[in-house]
């Protein structure tokens, strides 16, 4: 290991500070669930200083404004799935929590640190897209706005610059009678990483017609977006088998139009399909 700073303040404005003064020679540890393993597996790529955000209090909690819940990056994963708020407001990332890793994984874990670290895989990802969630970059002299959507350019890498703390995720709450659900298909039942997974809000009339869908699946394209494509053939009908397996016979061929086909596409093609339908029959039946 190489020799390394270690920088820690409880002042955001500190932070940003010191973040300003290394640049590309620092890097942000807030939960270090992904980080240090990183840092374990590529000894080359230490950085000059590590600087510990974990104690900075402004950058934690989740709250509930005019309709609008802000998270703020050190939130746990344990945080969030038992939050009462999103449990209510934003069901289905309450539910991606709750399926992340181990408990000391999820105790330790922030959805901070799930985003910026950008692996296919992030749980968190899908329902914070699903939900159109922005978030908030700040550096010592500037702080803008992006929606997450727009935020990833490819796995492992952002839009983010080394000196730019994420500092706040917001999104509107789900209206009452939208149902939301998150599925992910791991390897085995405990401390799976997502092969696949799909995060889907569903919104029905009183007539039953669907007046919203969402649908973004996560590990199947090369970065995530909702996959409109299948959205528009749910919007205004009302829910049955053919439909939603239409919706997901559209999912996997957007992921293929995507990836074309490989060695995993005899796989992942009719289960990405299966995993749209039975989300979407989920959010029906709930
Ligand atoms: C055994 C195991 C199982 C896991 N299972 C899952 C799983 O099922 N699903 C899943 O999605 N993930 C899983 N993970 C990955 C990991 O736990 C999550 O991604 C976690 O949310 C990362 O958060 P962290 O606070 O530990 O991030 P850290 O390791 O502290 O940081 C991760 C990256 O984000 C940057 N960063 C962190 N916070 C900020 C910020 N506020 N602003 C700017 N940059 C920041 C860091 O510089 C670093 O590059 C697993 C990890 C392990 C070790």
């Amino acid at each position: 290991m190489k020799p390394f700073e270690y920088k820690f303040s409880e002042k955001l404005d500190e932070i940003l500070d010191i973040l300003s003064k290394f640049g590309p020679e620092a890097k942000i540890l807030a939960g270090g669930t992904d980080l240090l393993i990183e840092l374990r597996r590529k000894p080359a790529k230490f950085p000059k200083a590590i600087v510990d955000i974990s104690y900075v209090k402004e950058l934690d909690g989740i709250y509930e404004n005019d309709n609008h819940i802000i998270l703020k990056p050190l939130s746990t994963h344990t945080q969030i799935y038992k939050s009462n708020v999103l449990r209510r407001k934003a069901y289905l990332l309450s539910e991606a929590a709750s399926q992340i890793g181990s408990l000391q994984i999820r105790n330790r874990g922030t959805v901070g640190g799930n985003i910026m670290n950008a692996a296919a895989c992030a749980d968190t990802v899908p329902p914070l897209i699903a939900l159109n969630a922005e978030i908030t970059l700040q550096s010592i002299n500037d702080a803008r706005i992006l929606p997450l959507n727009d935020f990833f350019i490819k796995p492992y890498k952002t839009k983010a610059n080394p000196d730019e703390v994420l500092t706040e995720i917001k999104f509107s709450a789900l209206p009452e009678n939208a149902k939301s659900v998150f599925i992910k298909l791991g390897r085995r039942n405990a401390l799976s990483i997502s092969r696949l997974s799909v995060a889907a809000v569903l919104q029905q009339d009183d007539s039953g017609k669907i007046l919203d869908a969402r649908l973004v699946p996560g590990a199947a394209l090369p970065t995530w977006r909702r996959v409109t494509e299948a959205e528009e053939i749910l919007i205004g009908e009302k829910p049955s088998m053919e439909l939603f397996r239409a919706a997901g016979a559209k999912v996997s061929e957007v992921m293929i139009s995507y990836t074309g086909r490989r060695w995993s596409t005899e796989y992942k093609e009719p289960v990405i399909s299966a995993l749209v339908r039975r989300a979407l029959e989920k959010c029906v039946m709930t």
